[in-house]
């Protein structure tokens, strides 16, 4: 089943999330909604945040990125934590599925260790780096509640403010179902 993705402006993307167990009801099908829902949107990441869940889980398909090598880099992570970043810091241009046709330059460090359990919760501790790590950074700053856009310069910043309260508004042209602020 395919979910709205919620939008800029909407509060539980600020919430820092909270741990799950493996008791959270249907967790499979949910997992199984959010892929269907980031296929749809065309995305390479979704976080639970952004089906309007406040709880510690994200999904991740990079298999389509060419720089990512591991085959299929299509992971599950609930109750991540990212115990080290390290490597050089360097520059790239994200997106977001919540603040559509926004784009802007970030800067995260080349390298993260991770821990986190899967779908079938093993519990894994993996490095991992690029494109990969971009979109680890990206999603597990989603459960913390904070957005790409908070990393660029408040110049930057200033130039998008009013896309982005655009958007916080309904005010954008999107394929996919979104879930916008009450107002
Ligand atoms: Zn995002």
């Amino acid at each position: 089943m395919i979910l709205p993705i919620y939008a800029y402006g909407q509060p539980v993307l600020r919430k820092k999330a909270e741990d799950i167990d493996a008791q959270y009801p249907e967790l499979n099908n949910l997992i199984d909604n959010m892929f269907e829902t980031m296929y749809d949107s065309n995305g390479i990441g979704l976080a639970a945040p952004q089906i309007g869940l406040s709880i510690r889980l994200f999904i991740v398909d990079g298999s389509e990125i060419e720089d990512i090598n591991p085959q299929g880099f299509k992971e599950v992570f609930i109750n991540p934590v990212i115990e080290e970043e390290f490597g050089k810091e360097w520059d790239f241009e994200e997106g977001c599925l919540s603040i559509p046709d926004v784009r802007a330059h970030v800067k995260r460090k080349g390298e993260l260790r991770i821990r986190y359990f899967d779908r079938n919760w093993n519990e894994n501790v993996k490095t991992f780096d690029g494109m990969a790590a971009r979109i680890i950074q990206h999603e597990y700053d989603h459960i913390d509640g904070i957005l790409f856009t908070d990393r660029i310069s408040p110049l930057k910043r200033n130039m998008l403010k009013r896309r982005m309260e655009g958007i916080s508004q309904g005010r954008v042209n999107v394929e996919y179902k979104m879930k916008f602020p009450k107002r």
